[in-house]
């Protein structure tokens, strides 16, 4: 075996298991070793059973006394008992649907079980233990054990054992950082820091490896940053000159004053693509606060200079928002916008529906004769060809964009510039380090005459007051959107979630209501129509995963009910809540949470009092760290930050400096790094 093996050659991992693992993105013994435990459990200190303290976790060394299994008559359940004893007593142990542990295990064989202590009718016991046999090693129980992120199918018994396995090719692994690094800043090797981090021998080791480890995270990251950046400035775009009487002819049109921020964002933008140097900005403003006119601007600029334009979006229902402002927007200008979903549904300039089946070269007729492109990563996808980009503008998806801009533009020499769009505000920390030399404008004014939404974190024992409130308010006409969260990994496109909270809705809560539900699984066609329904207001209630976050307008809808508000970072949250309070009428969000412990309540009684993105992204920083940060996590950048703290601004700084030393001494000298860099840039997706 080396790093490269695939985990199915490890002993006793066959297809099935290999399959799961795949699924978390674990394919060789170098994804195994890489994958870092997210918590511990200690349970690296012995006590005895009459010791054993209810709600506490403990390992426990005894015999066997009894060993049963039986089935529970009500639920159907099967149910494993034992009763272990050491000298100071006995306690009973119980494992649920899992039968088999009675011919692992036999009365009179010493073992370790490892668990938190739990108090019933009968006394103490230990509900689902970990255990392992006293004679085998005791990779599971008898020390500080790592939990990894796993789905329901993995158990935590296998990952161990898997990562246990692969920890023997560690010696494989070279170091990657010059021995100067690690010795002014104290590291430990990387080879130590990988086996500590799994499998610690004490917490003073697992500090040291997680030290080690962060470093590594952050100083890569650091490095690609410098590595685009030098990237960027070989690259030539095309210069687009200013067509101010133009620009100023259409932003007299537009029905509405353009607030400040805009101005000056829009005027950044156009100073920028007017040189060489291709342009990468950030365009950063709160939900609602007038992005998309910003860059139709541009883009009319861009166009006007014979370049063609391209906006892309994340989701279809966007992509269509998009198009039709674009649309209405330009409807007085000689300009040829295509709408372009997916390759056998283009629209051109809103008209005309064209023809089921094009052919390749059909459709590169169409996207050669437009001035506009709005579509979705399909335009990537599709290997589309494109006459000439001069712009590329990304909105609501946080990416750094290299990596489009080389996919769109594989056959042209010259690099168009690049404009990504969020409402996802991010902490300026965070964006010095992640963005490093990524340039940024906000716009922090919203345009006037907007009103206040309120926001309220609702109690579960005020949960039926609060329908009849929204009861009330459909009764007068207005709509609702209910955002349920995924309930867990292998329910990825969340259509477990939205139905078991639609069935509720509509059979327990409002039977007498239209209501729909929308996810990720649907069809198009039926998603199109769904919302057409609520459009029109014959739909009350839609209920939805997160789908609906980003982008879409329905004026109507006062209502956003968040499910398992916990579970979502503010910055999220504050996104979904954005669905709303786009009408004359006053909205409100509703706040339901599975939990009621005080933390979770009052981390979301902060939305109840700021509507600031930006504000709300710092606290998220604050309270959940940064791995929740909303759209950061997704983005490939930053696929290398595992447990890295990106609040940690020393380390931030530390990296920068090291990064910095090594680009001036040229990173051919650091083959290591050169590597690492390569692999990670490659890494940055695209969908
Ligand atoms: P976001 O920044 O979240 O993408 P949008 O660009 O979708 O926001 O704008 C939200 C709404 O505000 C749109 O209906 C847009 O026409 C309107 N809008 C944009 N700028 C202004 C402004 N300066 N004054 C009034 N309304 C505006
Ligand atoms: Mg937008």
């Amino acid at each position: 075996m080396n790093l490269d093996t695939t985990l199915d050659k490890i002993y006793g991992i066959g297809p099935t298991i290999y399959k799961k693992l795949q699924k978390i993105g674990l394919n060789t013994i170098s994804d195994a070793i890489f994958y870092y435990p997210f918590r511990y459990e200690d349970f690296s200190h012995l006590k005895q059973i009459n010791e054993l303290v209810n709600e506490e976790s403990a390992t426990i060394k005894g015999k066997i006394i009894l060993l049963n299994n039986k089935r529970s008559p009500r639920k159907k359940m099967n149910i494993t008992e034992m009763l272990l004893g050491d000298d100071s007593g006995q306690i009973q142990i119980i494992w649920f649907n899992q039968p088999y542990i009675k011919n692992i295990l036999q009365i009179g064989d010493e073992i370790f079980v490892s668990g938190v202590v739990k108090k019933s009718l009968l006394g103490l016991s230990l509900i689902n233990p970990n255990y392992e046999k006293t004679n085998r090693d005791t990779s599971h129980t008898a020390r500080i054990i790592p939990i990894y992120p796993s789905t329901e199918h993995l158990s935590q018994k296998q990952l161990r054992y898997i990562i246990k396995q692969s920890l023997s090719c560690i010696n494989e692994l070279h170091e990657r950082l010059p021995s100067q690094i690690i010795k002014k800043e104290n590291l430990i090797e990387i080879k130590e820091a990988i086996k500590q981090i799994h499998f610690p021998d004490n917490y003073k080791k697992l500090d040291l490896a997680k030290k080690r480890l962060s470093f590594d995270e952050i100083f890569l990251l650091s490095c690609l940053s410098k590595f685009i950046k030098k990237q960027n400035i070989e690259l030539s775009a095309p210069q687009i000159n200013f067509k101010e009487k133009q620009i100023k002819d259409l932003v007299k049109k537009i029905p509405f004053k353009l607030t400040e921020d805009q101005r000056k964002a829009t005027w950044q933008i156009l100073k920028d693509i007017s040189h060489k140097i291709p342009m990468n900005r950030l365009l950063e403003g709160d939900v609602g606060s007038g992005k998309t006119i910003v860059s139709f601007i541009c883009a009319y600029n861009v166009i006007l200079n014979k370049y063609q334009a391209i906006l892309m979006s994340p989701t279809q229902i966007l992509t269509k928002q998009h198009f039709e402002n674009a649309v209405k927007f330009f409807k007085d200008y000689d300009i040829n916008i295509l709408l372009f979903t997916n390759s056998d549904r283009l629209l051109f300039n809103g008209k005309k529906q064209l023809a089921q089946k094009l052919t390749k070269k059909e459709i590169n007729k169409f996207v050669k004769k437009s001035d506009f492109i709005i579509g979705t990563h399909s335009l990537i996808q599709q290997n589309v060809e494109f006459k000439n980009i001069g712009l590329i503008i990304i909105d609501e998806q946080h990416r750094f964009g290299v990596k489009q801009r080389q996919e769109l533009t594989k056959k042209s020499d010259i690099s168009p510039h690049f404009l990504s769009m969020t409402a996802t505000p991010i902490p300026r920390s965070l964006a010095l380090t992640i963005y490093g030399d990524l340039d940024i404008s906000k716009i922090l004014q919203k345009p006037a005459n907007r009103k206040k939404i309120i926001t309220k974190f609702v109690y579960s024992r005020n949960r039926t007051k609060a329908y009849e409130f929204i009861y009330n308010q459909i009764q007068n006409g207005r709509q609702v959107f209910v955002v349920c969260p995924l309930i867990n990994e292998s329910d990825k496109l969340g259509v477990k979630s939205v139905m078991s909270e639609y069935e509720k809705l509509s059979n327990d809560i409002f039977p007498n209501l239209k209501i729909e539900y929308l996810h990720g699984k649907m069809k198009e066609t039926e998603k199109q129509k769904i919302l057409k329904s609520f459009s029109d207001n014959e739909t009350k209630i839609l209920v939805s995963t997160s789908v609906i976050e980003v982008g879409i307008d329905f004026p109507n809808v006062t209502i956003m009910i968040i499910e398992g508000a916990d579970r979502f970072g503010l910055a999220s949250l504050h996104q979904f809540r954005g669905r709303v309070g786009r009408g004359e009428h006053q909205s409100f969000c509703f706040l339901f949470s599975e939990s009621n412990s005080e933390k979770s309540r009052k981390r979301l009684e902060i939305l109840t009092k700021t509507d600031n993105g930006f504000e709300l992204a710092e606290y998220d920083l604050k309270f959940r760290g940064s791995g929740d940060l909303y759209g950061i996590k997704q983005s490939g950048f930053m696929n290398g930050v595992k447990i890295a703290d990106l609040s940690d601004l020393e380390l931030i700084k530390k990296c920068n400096i090291w990064a910095q030393y090594i680009f001036e001494k040229g990173l051919e000298k650091f083959p290591q790094i050169k590597k690492e860099i390569e692999l990670l840039s490659s890494d940055i997706h695209l969908e």
